[in-house]
């Protein structure tokens, strides 16, 4: 293992390419001196996107209990919301709009590689739900979305990007993105 090539998968979601910010979102990476050795923007479909999303029980219920969580904090009867309080089928609810959500604009892919590519990058993006984000993290500067607002427009919390969790899923990722397509390139950056 060349701890110097690590790998992760890296796409800017809908609300990142609306809000003009392709730009910077590579730049943050390239500045911490990871390496940009793929990138695309392109439509994904909706079957793709399904295919990204791990399809577990166990995934899918990690989404409901956050969502539980969320209402449990704020005070909201999720059954009156939502129609129900069962994680599994908030769960399945939060995948379905997070579908929509990424299939409702252009995305931008990459891959970024470089020393610890996986946790730099997630460290980079900040905290999943942007207005817990810290401040120099591209979520913390350019993004204050939140589950409770987002949940009660119906839709997924938008927080710019996406980057692999682990090095394990940065491999399926790159090759469920990218598969065999010969866009992955090799060069040496200049220190
Ligand atoms: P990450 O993208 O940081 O790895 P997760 O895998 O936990 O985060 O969640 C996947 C995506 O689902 C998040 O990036 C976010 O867009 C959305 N999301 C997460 N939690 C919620 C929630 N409680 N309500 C709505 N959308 C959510």
């Amino acid at each position: 293992m060349d701890f110097k090539k690590e790998r992760t998968y890296v796409m800017v979601k809908p609300d990142g390419v609306k809000k003009g910010l392709i730009g910077e979102i590579i730049r943050r990476f390239e500045q911490r001196d990871l390496k940009i050795i793929a990138l695309e923007m392109f439509q994904p479909t909706t079957e793709q996107i399904d295919n990204h999303y791990p399809k577990d029980e166990t995934w899918i219920r990690r989404l409901g209990q956050k969502t539980l969580g969320t209402y449990e904090k704020y005070g909201i009867d999720p059954v009156e919301k939502l129609g129900t309080a069962d994680d599994l089928e908030l769960g399945k609810m939060v995948r379905g709009w997070l579908i929509n959500y990424m299939v409702s604009a252009p995305l931008v892919r990459m891959v970024v590689e470089g020393v610890h590519a996986v946790d730099m990058v997630r460290k980079i993006c900040g905290a999943t739900l942007p207005y817990l984000a810290d401040m120099g993290t591209i979520r913390g500067d350019y993004s204050a979305d939140s589950p409770a607002v987002a949940n009660s427009e119906h839709r997924a919390v938008m927080n710019l990007v996406h980057a692999s969790e682990t090095t394990t899923e940065a491999e399926h990722e790159i090759e469920h993105w990218f598969g065999n397509r010969e866009v992955i390139f090799n060069y040496d950056r200049f220190q």
